[in-house]
């Protein structure tokens, strides 16, 4: 059994404490984490490395689910996205992740050299993330028993948001793999952003500098997300910025005429759509109280498309009901629609037809939406925050608005929906954005130079000793 992480703490001040003095890059001090790994440690040593394989660990951001609900976003598409490109470019990936239900696959293959690998680790049932820290040293644990199972190492593990963060910090402790790392989230800015700081916060910030000060290489996702690393987290450790990219031919199949007639929309109706999931960090309330401000508002052919998936009782059921309250007291009920979670049938066609795509979220440390939008010639209209101010240039490809601002949105959705030409302009710069910028291929070259490089450093080792 592997010792638990928590034990290893050490005292440090309260996130609130530590933001109040964002300007110091060092605000934590940090313990390395021991784990002892009873009587695996030699069997380990018998293994080698195979040099052709990448382990992408995800914990609680499976790529084999369906996207759009709780705790199902931009990191389970992320994951599957660069893991499937990966294989496509020669290398056998294996993504890591937690089982949470019995009537799960342990192993779902993508492609040939693809597959999803799923992990006991605590309960098989879902878990929210704030309290999942506790199980990482399972997931450990078996993924360290996979290895001994199938008789080789991982020499590259690239670890996505701190929890499988830490799983990575071990493994190169352990076995001396090397580890990439992409956030997602970083735990400094997003406890800015919420009333109620969990408990893992001082956890979840120790591991998140530790991993940033020691992984071999830090992935961020745009030049946001690296500034913050190095303004609130630490001036140690390697940054390089790859964005995400999307699926550029998947989101141009269709025109807009089209998908309108698929989804039973009129040619000449104005339609204001959001994608994603039902979280009140997403802003949808900022994006329904805009509409109601709109010139538009009393034009029958407005329309206000709510797409995203959500659970009764769930936080994401919540979070729905709360945004239909919303709805009603607009009086918005006759334009309004929420056609549930997208997947592969629809989403495309949601993003085509809409004359404009609104992403209003308080914080968005890239967004995969706005790109997806873009790349299906929909202008975006957005806060101007993390990775959005990356992706979406003002004027240009849509429209960036101070978050919670209900009137900036207004404005800007107006402004599109007032004229096709500006629309159609916003939209044919977004294109040529995407598909210069946003390829998974792209995305896919540069994650491949970097595992190279790290392969390499293990190489150059193995010839010293
Ligand atoms: N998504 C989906 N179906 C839905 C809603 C969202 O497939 O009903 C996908 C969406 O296309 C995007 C991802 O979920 O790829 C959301 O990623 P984003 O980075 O925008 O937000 P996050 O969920 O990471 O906060």
């Amino acid at each position: 059994m592997i010792n638990s992480p928590i034990s290893n703490q050490c005292k440090m001040a309260s996130p609130l404490e530590m933001y109040e003095n964002k300007k110091s890059s060092s605000f934590l001090s940090v313990e390395p984490c021991i784990v002892k790994v009873n009587g695996t440690n030699n069997q380990l040593k018998q293994l080698e490395f195979d040099f052709s394989r990448i382990a992408i660990i995800s914990v609680h951001g499976d790529p084999a689910i369906d996207f759009g609900k709780e705790e199902a976003g931009g990191q389970n598409v992320y994951v599957k996205c660069i893991g499937e490109e990966l294989a496509k470019l020669g290398w056998k990936v294996d993504m890591f992740t937690r089982k949470v239900s019995p009537d799960q696959d342990n192993i779902v293959q993508h492609s040939p050299n693809c597959r999803t690998i799923r992990l006991e680790a605590g309960p098989v049932s879902f878990i929210p993330r704030d309290i999942l820290f506790q199980y990482a040293p399972d997931f450990l644990q078996n993924f360290l028993d996979f290895q001994l199972k199938n008789n080789f190492l991982y020499p590259i593990i690239h670890s996505n948001y701190w929890i499988s963060g830490w799983v990575g910090l071990q493994l190169r402790q352990i076995q001396g793999s090397r580890q990439l790392h992409t956030y997602h989230s970083l735990g400094c800015i997003k406890y800015i952003s919420v009333d109620n700081i969990p408990e893992v916060a001082e956890t979840r910030l120790k591991f998140e500098k530790e991993v940033l000060e020691n992984a071999d290489c830090i992935i961020a996702t745009s030049p946001e997300e690296e500034l913050h690393m190095r303004t609130y987290m630490s001036d140690k450790g390697k940054i390089e910025m790859i964005p995400c990219g999307t699926d550029t031919e998947r989101f141009k199949a269709v025109n807009r005429n089209q998908a309108r007639r698929l989804l039973n929309f009129k040619n000449n109706d104005k339609i204001v759509l959001y994608v994603g999931r039902f979280d009140y960090r997403k802003g949808i309330e900022t994006l329904v109280r805009a509409v109601d401000r709109s010139k538009f508002r009393n034009d029958p052919n407005l329309k206000l498309v709510i797409g995203g998936g959500w659970t009764e009782g769930g936080s994401d059921g919540k979070e729905h009901n709360r945004i239909v309250e919303i709805v009603k007291e607009c009086n918005l009920e006759d334009i309004t629609v929420f056609p549930g979670q997208l997947g592969p049938s629809n989403l495309h066609l949601y993003y085509a037809a809409a004359d404009c795509c609104v992403v209003p979220s308080h914080y968005e440390p890239f967004g995969l939406v706005p790109i997806e939008a873009m790349a299906s010639s929909t202008p975006v209209v957005a806060s101007n925050v993390g990775g959005l101010k990356f992706t979406i240039v003002n004027g240009q490809t849509g429209f960036l608005c101070p978050p919670k601002n209900d009137q900036a949105f207004t404005n800007a959705i107006d402004k599109i929906l007032e004229s096709v030409e500006l629309r159609d302009r916003l939209a044919k710069n977004g294109v040529e954005r995407m598909s210069k910028m946003f390829k998974w291929t792209n995305v896919c070259y540069n994650l491949t130079e970097q595992y190279n490089k790290c392969l390499k450093s293990i190489q150059d080792l193995e010839l010293k000793v």
